[in-house]
């Protein structure tokens, strides 16, 4: 039975064993995940986890629970040795070992892309995981607590209540809009804060936001957020984050008690680099549209495959200006679709079909009731956008379970208003038990 192996288990991973699950017959292949997570995470749910909206285990996807005839194994992919088709496993606190594969699908996806900015890397969080939704999330809430009961006008009060986001694309203004509206809504448990006191700050070095919008769609999300009190600061750059404190070039000053950066994303570069598989100047792995990598010179690489973010793929609609796919869900879910059924077809010995999307459009929820839409020409904001956004991800979140889970979840929010108790004590659960735990007396000598 020939093996194949898939390097990450999100949006890109996941599909394609789900699909391969459905398209391959039963003994026609075994089929390998490997992931540290043991869970899918439907990115852009993250800036409706960081305001409360929807729960964080909602916004994952189970991989046991849904890949039923696929082998999960969580640990990381460290290297994959291509020439002899073997890629090193290491499991967190064990011995590497070694899995020999026949076919190797690499879907690892991307991490935040920073800049040598001094400060960034100790002060500031990025919103590409779970983790880090819900550390927003509970910092945010946290702040107001420890804000609430400093006096008025208190430098740390001032920074408590300040965020900066840094980057304007969609994760940013949806962040930005999100955490805005969780906010406004933390306001009326906190009397004692008054609406003036809290800043939001976007810092964009382009002369735009959401360059996948038209500009006068940007145009009306900018005047929108606003009116709501959150400011985004164009053609102004990141200077320095030393000690919290986000300088610009422009020379305006934010003491800030939360920063998040999304400033664009890059290939996995552990993964990348970690292989002998042919790569481009921006060190995502090179595809040809069937989505089977090749090398610069276009010779096939026998047995290899990758798709989403980490992975080159020819746009073949023509429409952008470097001829590859750009890094989002939309392609990262029907590139999968596509590799699955191209992988079982090489399988079979028939041929494979080139990868072929023509962008749907793009919606964003920019905080309850507040959105933007466009597709083509046709482009909304405002309350009926916002709906398209909740009506298409409600839906897009795959697998009924999860779709069920998050839009109850919406539903119960509707009623009960969303849930801000924070929980960051979470992240040192054992210190309230070894504060009263008994120890043995140290032995007399
Ligand atoms: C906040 C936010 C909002 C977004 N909103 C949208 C949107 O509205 N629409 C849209 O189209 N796109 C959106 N995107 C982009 C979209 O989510 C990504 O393009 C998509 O997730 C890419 O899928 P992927 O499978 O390539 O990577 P991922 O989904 O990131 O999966 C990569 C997987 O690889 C695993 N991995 C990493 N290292 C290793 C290793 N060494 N070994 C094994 N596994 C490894 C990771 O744990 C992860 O599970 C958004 C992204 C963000 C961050």
């Amino acid at each position: 039975m020939p093996k194949i192996l898939i390097v990450g288990g999100g949006y890109a991973g996941f599909y394609t064993a789900w699909k391969l699950e459905k398209h391959l017959r039963r003994g026609e292949a075994e089929v390998v995940v490997v992931d540290p997570l043991p869970y899918m995470t439907y990115l852009p749910f993250l800036p409706e986890v960081a305001s409360g909206n929807i729960e964080p285990r909602h916004a994952v996807v189970s991989l046991r629970r849904h890949l039923k005839r696929t082998r999960v194994i969580n640990a990381r992919v460290t290297n994959i040795d291509h020439a002899n088709k073997t890629a090193t496993i290491s499991p967190e606190g064990g011995e590497d070992w070694q899995y020999d594969y026949d076919q190797i699908v690499v879907t690892a996806g991307s991490v935040s892309r920073t800049f040598p900015i001094a400060g960034i890397a100790d002060n500031a969080i990025g919103l590409k995981s779970i983790e880090e939704a819900v550390a927003a999330r509970d910092t945010l809430v946290r702040n107001f607590e420890r804000a609430a009961s400093l006096p008025v006008g208190s430098e740390l009060r001032k920074r408590l209540l300040t965020v900066i986001v840094v980057g304007g694309g969609f994760a940013g203004i949806e962040t930005l809009g999100e955490l805005r509206s969780a906010a406004n809504a933390l306001l009326g448990q906190f009397p004692d804060i008054s609406y003036d006191e809290t800043q939001f700050h976007l810092i964009e070095a382009m002369g735009r936001i959401m360059p996948e919008v038209s500009l006068p769609t940007s145009e009306k999300v900018l005047k929108d957020l606003a009116q709501r009190g959150a400011h985004v600061h164009l053609d102004t750059q990141v200077a320095d984050a030393t000690d919290g404190v986000v300088k610009t070039n422009t020379g305006e000053e934010y003491p800030s008690g939360l920063i998040i950066w999304t400033a664009g994303v890059m290939a996995n570069p552990k993964v990348v680099n970690g292989s002998d598989l042919p790569r481009e100047q921006r060190g995502r792995i090179t595809t040809q549209a069937d989505l089977r990598v090749v090398d610069a010179e276009g010779n096939l690489v026998e047995g290899a495959w990758a798709a989403g973010d980490v992975a080159a793929v020819p746009d073949k609609t023509g429409g952008l200006p470097d001829g590859t796919c750009v890094p989002n869900a939309q392609h990262a879910v029907r590139q999968a679709k596509q590799l699955a059924k191209n992988m079982v077809a090489v399988i079979r010995g028939e041929d494979p079909v080139d990868y072929y999307h023509k962008n749907l459009g793009a919606v964003a929820g920019l905080g309850l009731y507040h959105g933007a839409f466009q597709s083509g020409k046709f482009a909304l904001t405002g309350f009926f956008a916002w709906l398209a956004h909740r009506g298409y991800h409600g839906l897009a979140m795959p697998t009924w379970e999860r779709k069920w889970r998050v839009i109850w979840g919406w539903v119960h929010n509707f009623f009960l208003g969303r849930d801000q108790v924070q929980i960051s004590k979470v992240q040192e659960p054992r210190a309230f038990f070894e504060e009263y735990a008994s120890r043995p007396k140290p032995k007399a000598d």
